[in-house]
């Protein structure tokens, strides 16, 4: 690779009067002289500009938007506006080309569904490329606020054959000749025959196995792809997303209220801090979307304004039984203008109750506790009410629940008292048992769904739009 300049540090340091070589791919080509070369290192194009008496003529016919090409010359103060320095180029490269006609990422605007039907293509597009930049920096900005914090990143496994958390339907994992599966005795299929000797599918959560590393390590957190099986065809659910689930000893619900509220600050400030252009685009994108909506679905916040807000902003703390009160006596309870009509204490929450909570009522990040233990899953800790568990979900703003974590059952009697009651089989959970017989301790977790964050803070309503390729019912394209 002979050496080149990435065009963000080009404009970080103009270097005016020297001689560059840049490679990116053209956005625009426009009046046989100016370039938009853009190489994904920032948001801006830079403006290359050709001397079409002396370029070779079959090169400038290959510059088209798409093309991928190499440009040396000399960094010059821009005469035009909308940028500081331009290129002005003496030797023009094509690696290759692009067909004008075909390319279907032409000089427009385009839709995010368009889009989303050429994902291959649309990282090329400004909008997807400060999505990914943002995404990448939350990811390394996970790894940074854990890292800090002396947690070790533990990768629990991708196939596996407890279906414990019961967290969703599952995806099975096999090797068995689907149309002539061995069969057992009584009929059913005979999985010792299968690829590990058992029935296997793919994780629905890293957490059960994280609990093992933290009572040793003392502080854990997972960061993997998660699969759910669910048909749940909305803007916030993905059949392979990437969860974050820390796991800390010695700690209780109030910790991990804690540890929750400030890691998604950190990551929030993070992005502020290292992402300012982008999210300066996504925020002019989200208003001119917001422009064409009626006057009473615009949001109060741009979307700067509203990771400030988070970041300031101590987020609300209350348990399940007083947001219960609060919906209860809310208009749209009242009016029956729920979908679901809180009638009584122990109804599960739907997103519009949480949204209700977090964008009418508090207005700000709530995090909701001590859920009833109907709805919430065995490993939860029990309450000394008997009725409730130590479980937390944070709802936030546009989303809903961003994040849904508990501090776990440690005492081995209330723990298989409740697996019985809820016909959770002993046996295929040993090892999760074990830990509490042999050194058992007060532990706290959660899992932050990271789609779901990236959505947040970069505004884009669908998380199908914030990751590279989205599996999601009926689609595994690419
Ligand atoms: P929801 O009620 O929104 O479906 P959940 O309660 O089933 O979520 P958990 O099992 O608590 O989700 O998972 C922890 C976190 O993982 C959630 O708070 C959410 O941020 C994220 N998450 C869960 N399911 C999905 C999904 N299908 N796609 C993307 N993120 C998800
Ligand atoms: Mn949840």
């Amino acid at each position: 690779m002979s050496s080149y300049q990435k065009i963000a540090d080009l404009f970080k340091t103009p270097p005016v009067g020297s001689q560059v070589t840049v490679k990116g791919w053209v956005r625009t080509f426009r009046n046989n002289q100016f370039i938009a070369l853009n190489d994904g290192t920032c948001l801006q194009s830079l403006q290359v500009v050709v001397d079409s008496d002396k370029e070779d003529p079959i090169v400038l016919t290959q510059l088209s938007p798409g093309a991928a090409i190499s440009a040396e010359g000399t960094v010059v103060e821009s005469q035009g506006k909308g940028q500081a320095i331009e290129l002005k180029a003496e030797h023009i490269h094509v690696y290759g080309g692009s067909d004008p006609e075909k390319y279907p990422l032409q000089p427009k605007k385009h839709s995010l569904e368009f889009l989303r039907e050429i994902a291959h293509l649309r990282f090329r597009t400004s909008t997807f490329g400060a999505v990914f930049r943002i995404r990448h920096a939350l990811a390394f900005a996970v790894h940074k606020f854990f890292n800090d914090r002396d947690f070790y990143y533990l990768h629990t496994p991708i196939v596996t054959a407890s279906d414990a958390e019961g967290a969703g339907e599952m995806f099975r994992v096999s090797t068995l000749n689907p149309l002539q599966p061995p069969l057992t005795e009584d009929g059913g299929i005979d999985y010792k025959q299968d690829f590990f000797g058992r029935e296997t599918n793919l994780s629905v959560s890293g957490q059960l196995e994280a609990e093992l590393g933290a009572l040793a390590l003392s502080r854990v957190y997972t960061f993997g792809p998660t699969f759910r099986a669910e048909n749940s065809n909305t803007s916030r659910h993905l059949a392979e997303f990437w969860m974050i689930e820390p796991e800390v000893a010695f700690a209780d619900l109030k910790d991990n209220q804690d540890l929750a509220e400030a890691m998604l600050k950190y990551l929030i400030g993070y992005v502020l801090e290292h992402n300012a252009e982008d999210l300066a685009f996504l925020e002019e994108r989200l208003i001119k979307e917001e422009s064409q909506k009626p006057q009473d679905q615009r949001s109060a916040m741009n979307l700067i304004e509203k990771l400030e807000f988070c970041l300031a902003e101590d987020f609300e703390r209350l348990s399940y039984t007083d947001a219960i009160r609060v919906l209860m006596n809310s208009k749209p309870n009242k009016k029956k203008k729920f979908q679901f009509v809180i009638e009584d204490w122990g109804a599960d929450l739907q997103s519009e109750h949480e949204r209700y909570l977090v964008e009418k009522h508090f207005k700000k990040p709530v995090i909701l506790t001590d859920y009833p233990k109907e709805i919430k899953s065995f490993y939860m800790r029990m309450n000394d009410d008997g009725k409730t568990v130590g479980a937390m979900d944070i709802l936030f703003p546009g989303i809903g629940e961003i994040i849904g974590g508990s501090q776990r059952e440690e005492r081995l009697d209330v723990l298989t008292a409740r697996m019985d009651e809820m016909g959770i089989p002993q046996e295929e959970l040993y090892w999760f048992l074990d830990i509490r017989k042999y050194g058992s301790c007060p532990h706290a977790g959660f899992g932050l769904g990271f789609e779901r964050m990236v959505q947040f803070v970069t505004g884009m309503a669908n998380i199908r739009d914030v990751i590279p390729f989205p599996r999601t019912p009926g689609n595994a394209s690419f």
